[in-house]
């Protein structure tokens, strides 16, 4: 999604606890489509899954409408992006299969306030390449989020994510980066995927922000398709995306979008 600003944001407790809240649909959310991620399945129908799931809970899709990307709002509640889709696949009549890869980006807001998450999995059987783009996506997103410290700086954080990325041998995007977020689904800072430590805004407790690291098999270059919302790589290689929203606390980041008891 394309950055609309809003200020960087120190979170009250009332907020944060609102947060809690929307990270724990998200959760809920990602765990109902991961478990019905299957071959023959329409990226629609997970779509719809998400949705019943974010709704009966009591909150809103964030991103279903969404009109800061460019002239088309999305029209999804999950973005559903497959293989050399990197971001904001817009879900449909598509079905998944055998092999590929799955990239789920799902938000939601309680109370005017968002909480927006992402992972990508394997359909059926992956190649043992797949697969390792999937874990170490996962793992630079750890190593993101431990830098994530009251003190550090946000350079900290991409450096940490672009360090273990390349040294697997894959590229970090560079033009879609994380983010603050609250009261918008983004807000200040930009959160990179890359950088130099000790550089860049300084953290602060009470700072959510939305770290999500893309990694490339091939080239970190991007290219966006003809809907107005698809991301894909320009060499047509995989690419894996995860994403967390965090709060940062007194002693380290509390991830809101994978509370304790999820497993991803
Ligand atoms: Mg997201
Ligand atoms: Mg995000």
């Amino acid at each position: 999604m394309r950055r609309r600003t809003g200020g960087i944001t120190i979170k009250s407790e009332r907020e944060l606890a609102l947060m809690r809240q929307a990270g724990k649909i998200v959760a809920e959310a990602k765990f109902h489509v991961m478990e019905a991620v299957k071959p023959g399945v329409t990226t629609g129908e997970l779509d719809s899954i998400a949705e019943d799931v974010i709704r009966k809970m009591g909150a809103v899709p964030s991103f279903k409408g969404y009109a800061a990307g460019g002239p088309i709002p999305f029209t999804g509640t999950i973005c559903a992006s497959i293989n050399e889709e990197i971001v904001h696949g817009i879900p449909g009549s598509r079905k998944l299969n055998d092999g590929d890869i799955f990239s789920v980006d799902v938000g939601a807001i309680v109370k005017g306030f968002h909480g927006d998450s992402a992972f990508t999995v394997g359909v059926g059987d992956i190649s043992d390449e797949a697969q390792r783009l999937i874990d170490a996506t996962r793992k630079s997103l750890n190593f993101g989020i431990e830098q994530a410290n009251s003190g550090a700086r946000i350079g900290d954080i991409g450096n940490a994510v672009q360090q273990y990325a390349e040294s697997q041998g894959y590229s970090v995007v560079r033009k879609y980066v994380g983010h603050g977020i609250g009261r918008a689904l983004h807000e200040d800072p930009q959160v990179p995927n890359y950088g130099r430590p000790g550089r860049g805004v300084l953290i602060k407790k009470g700072m959510t922000l939305a770290i999500e690291p893309m990694l490339n098999i091939g080239t970190h270059e991007t290219v966006q398709l003809d809907d107005g919302w698809t991301v894909v790589t320009a060499d047509s290689e995989l690419s894996a995306h995860f994403e967390d929203t965090i709060a940062i606390t007194a002693d380290g980041a509390e991830i809101l979008t994978t509370p304790d008891g999820y497993y991803f």
